[in-house]
């Protein structure tokens, strides 16, 4: 394992602590679009396409599709990847007509909130919690047809924290409790009822207006530690949605690298950033909807393509999936099958199953481990153990929708789905080298 220097991690470490939820996210991706030299378009709008520029576009704020422009045809297709901007955590129930916090037990106010995707509940116990996500505001301007606009929202600082139960009064605890999520896992704001600012309160004072401007909101609360870089050789990246933002990372990074290259490539280079992973992907910005290929055959066309010519361009394109894999973890090595155990640092993973959980193929495989020798990184390969049921990705959904060929990968990681998540410093260079070869 050779470490050249933490450049890597800190920039990743850096995108992490920006992007509290997928809206964070996206407005860091495409402001590093911009600074690119990348172009925004609208889905609403006319698109005008030359060859050797980069264009993106957001869909809901929480999804992004950015492309370089090839050279060659349109009908002859794309270099796609793909990763997830959401993480499982807890979401704030709406405010319900009043201030979005209610009077608990004892007369304190907590923040009610509901289960978004897979989170380790217990992680969110004693953490110095934030909130963040966007916010519904009044416009000034009440002639618009809408009459509220989104804004980004994050508070930044501590606010809220989710008590452990004293072992004095669960005896028991260290034997493994079950958190109920209506019951157990409100987040404590306040330690009186009364006289005390609500959620609504404290949104306005960040952003500066009356409590009644504050509309509906999509707002989540989000550990505020920052991620490190640690172990004996800072070889060990510490964070928290690692899973899936290094996958993030590592899209954006290979195609800015991709436009800095300053000549078109010859076929188009594509990134898809895409909401909603962590709950099935069924929303109108997620991987299973129509946003991958309204994109792709919007590029063929808006060049001159047929609808014909969309249908051979994805039949000719093939998609890298990114998303976190399962590191064999140190303290539970029985939980992987020995022969299919990535280590941390030990270079990218390809992920195969049986049930096509991941999307991996035989052809898919061997193009990824091709990829792999032209980097000069060497690669690992995960499949779970026969007795249980892996988890999925984006990868499944996206092949079936687009018809295109997919291989799916990710960097190895420890503690998956915890508030923080331990991976390995080189295998994050090593991810970016690989998509750097792809897309050149
Ligand atoms: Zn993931």
């Amino acid at each position: 394992m050779k470490l050249k220097d933490g450049k890597t991690a800190r920039e990743l470490i850096d995108f992490i602590d920006k992007s509290p939820t997928a809206y964070q996210a996206v407005s860091f991706i495409s402001g590093e679009l911009d600074k690119a030299g990348f172009s925004r378009l609208w889905e609403t709008d006319h698109w005008d396409l030359e060859p050797g520029k980069g264009y993106y576009i957001e869909r809901n704020g929480s999804s992004l599709a950015a492309f370089l422009v090839g050279n060659a045809s349109p009908e002859d297709g794309f270099l796609i990847a793909g990763a997830h901007t959401d993480s499982p955590g807890l979401k704030l129930k709406p405010a319900a007509g009043g201030d979005g916090s209610i009077l608990a037990g004892g007369g304190a106010s907590v923040l009610p909130v509901e289960v978004y995707g897979g989170p380790v509940l217990s992680t969110w116990l004693d953490r110095d919690l934030s909130i963040a996500g966007i916010v519904q505001v009044k416009r000034k301007d009440r002639n618009k047809e809408d009459s509220y606009k989104p804004e980004l929202f994050d508070l930044k600082r501590p606010v809220a924290v989710i008590p452990n139960l004293a072992i004095h009064l669960n005896r028991d605890v260290n034997k493994g409790v079950e958190y109920n999520p209506q019951l157990h896992m409100s987040a404590l704001i306040s330690s009186s009822g009364k006289d005390s600012a609500g959620l609504k309160d404290i949104i306005a004072r960040e952003i500066g207006c009356p409590a009644d401007d504050i509309g509906p909101f999509d707002l989540f609360l989000y550990d505020t530690a920052k991620g490190v870089v640690s172990g004996i050789n800072d070889e060990l990246l510490v964070s928290g949605r690692l899973d899936n933002l290094a996958g993030c990372h590592a899209i954006l990074s290979a195609l800015k690298s991709a436009s800095a290259a300053g000549v078109p490539p010859l076929k188009t280079p594509v990134g898809f950033f895409f909401d909603n992973e962590e709950i099935g992907s069924r929303t109108m910005q997620g991987a299973d909807s129509g946003f991958l290929k309204d994109v792709l055959d919007r590029v063929v066309m808006v060049r001159g393509g047929t609808p014909e010519d969309s249908c051979r361009a994805r039949a000719g394109s093939f998609m890298i999936s990114v998303d976190g894999a399962h590191a064999v973890h140190p303290n539970f090595p029985e939980k992987h099958d020995t022969e299919y155990a990535p280590r941390l640092n030990g270079g990218p993973v390809i992920k195969s199953n049986a049930g096509y959980k991941y999307a991996t193929t035989s052809e898919g495989e061997a193009f990824f481990r091709g990829l792999c020798e032209t980097a000069a990184v060497p690669a690992q390969s995960f499949v779970m153990r026969s007795d249980l049921r892996c988890g999925s990705t984006i990868g499944p959904m996206t092949a079936a929708l687009g018809g295109i060929k997919t291989v799916d990968v990710g960097i190895p990681m420890l503690a998956m789905h915890s508030i923080r998540e331990t991976a390995g410093v080189f295998d994050q260079q090593a991810m970016i080298k690989v998509l750097s070869a792809f897309f050149d």
